[in-house]
C-alpha cells in the first residue's frame, strides 16, 4: 500500500509539472502575441428593443495564434490578468475599439470590457482619455463594462476612478449582473448607467415561470434605479419577444448576431429589423 501511495504521489507531481509547463508556454506565447499583433477585435451588436435597431457594439478580443489557432478569451484573459499582461492588452483593445468606432455613425456606441487589474495597476482614466483623443471619438460614445469582481478587488480605489470616468461623459455598465454575490448592494454604491443581465438568466425565461418572474423583477429594478438594462445571451425569437413585452431596453446575443470582424459591421448595420 505504501509503494502504491508513492506511485500516486509521483503521478500527480508529473501531471502538475506538465500543467505548469503548458501554462508557461501559453504565457510566453501571450507575451509574443502582444508584440506580434496577433489580436483582433470582433464586434457584437447591442440591439435597442424599443427602436428595433442596433444602437452599439461590444468589442470582444480574439487571439489567432499561428500554431494554436483561435484561443478563447475565457482561457487567456485570466492568465493575462495573473501575469500583468492584461494592462498592455487592455490598452491595445481601448485604442483599437475607439479607432474602429470612430468610423461608425455617430449614434452607434462602443462597449469595451475592462479587467480588475486595469483598475488597480494602470491609470485607467488616462489610458481611456488617450484612446478617445487618438481616435477623435466623443467620450459619450464609449461604455466601459466592468464586473463585480473589479469592484470587490478595488473597493476604495474604484469609486474615484469611476467618478473621474463619468465626469468625462463615459458610461459605465455592470457586466454579468446576477452572477456574483454582491450584485444588489453594488447597485446603490456605484454609479452605473447600465446593467447587463448575465446570459444564465435568459435560458429558461420562455419555458419556466419562475425564471420569467426573476427576469421581470431585474428589469423593473434597473428601471427603478434609472439604469438601462441589457439582456445578454438572447438566442431565440421567443426570448426576444418575451423581453420586448417586458419592456427590456436592449438585448445582445446570437439571435441578433454573433460577434463578427470589423469588416462586417457595415453589413450588420444594414440588417432589416429583427422580429
Ligand atoms: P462577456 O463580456 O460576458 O462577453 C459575452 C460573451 O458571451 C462573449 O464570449 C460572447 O461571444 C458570448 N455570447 C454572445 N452572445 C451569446 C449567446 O447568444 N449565447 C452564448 N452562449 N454566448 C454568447 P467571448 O467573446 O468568448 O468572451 C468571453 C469573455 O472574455 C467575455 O465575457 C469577457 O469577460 C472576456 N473578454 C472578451 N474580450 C475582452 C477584452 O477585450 N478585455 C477583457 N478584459 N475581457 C474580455
Ligand atoms: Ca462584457
Ligand atoms: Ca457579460
Ligand atoms: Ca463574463
Amino acid at each position: 500500500a505504501k509503494a502504491d501511495g508513492r506511485r500516486h504521489e509521483r503521478f500527480f507531481t508529473v501531471e502538475m509539472d506538465e500543467k505548469m509547463q503548458a501554462r508557461h508556454a501559453l504565457e510566453a506565447d501571450l507575451r509574443a502575441a502582444v508584440q506580434n499583433e496577433e489580436f483582433e477585435l470582433h464586434y457584437q451588436p447591442l440591439y435597442d428593443l424599443a427602436q428595433h435597431r442596433i444602437c452599439g457594439f461590444e468589442a470582444l478580443i480574439r487571439w489567432n495564434h499561428p500554431v494554436r489557432g483561435r484561443v478563447s478569451p475565457m482561457e487567456f484573459i485570466p492568465l493575462a490578468e495573473e501575469v500583468g499582461l492584461v494592462v498592455d492588452i487592455g490598452r491595445w483593445v481601448l485604442r483599437q475599439a475607439c479607432n474602429d468606432a470612430a468610423q461608425w455613425p455617430e449614434d452607434i456606441k462602443i462597449a469595451v470590457n475592462v479587467s480588475a487589474i486595469q483598475f488597480s495597476s494602470s491609470d485607467l482614466p488616462k489610458d481611456v482619455g488617450e484612446a478617445l483623443a487618438g481616435a477623435e471619438l466623443s467620450p459619450s460614445r464609449l461604455e466601459l463594462e466592468i464586473t463585480e469582481s473589479v469592484l470587490m478587488e478595488n473597493r476604495d480605489e474604484a469609486l474615484p476612478i469611476l467618478h473621474a470616468l463619468k465626469e468625462r461623459g463615459i458610461r459605465i455598465s455592470m457586466d454579468d449582473f446576477g452572477t456574483g454575490y454582491s450584485s444588489l448592494s453594488y447597485l446603490s454604491s456605484f454609479p452605473f448607467d447600465k446593467i447587463k443581465i448575465d446570459k444564465s438568466f435568459v435560458n429558461d425565461i420562455v419555458a419556466n415561470k419562475e425564471a420569467h418572474a426573476i427576469m421581470r423583477a431585474i428589469i423593473l429594478l434597473g428601471d427603478a434605479l434609472g439604469m438601462r438594462v441589457t439582456v445578454e445571451g438572447v438566442e431565440t425569437a421567443e426570448q426576444m419577444a418575451l423581453l420586448e413585452r417586458e419592456a427590456c431596453g436592449e438585448i445582445q446575443g446570437y439571435y441578433i448576431s454573433p460577434p463578427k470582424p470589423f469588416g462586417d459591421v457595415a453589413l450588420m448595420l444594414c440588417m432589416p429589423p429583427k422580429k
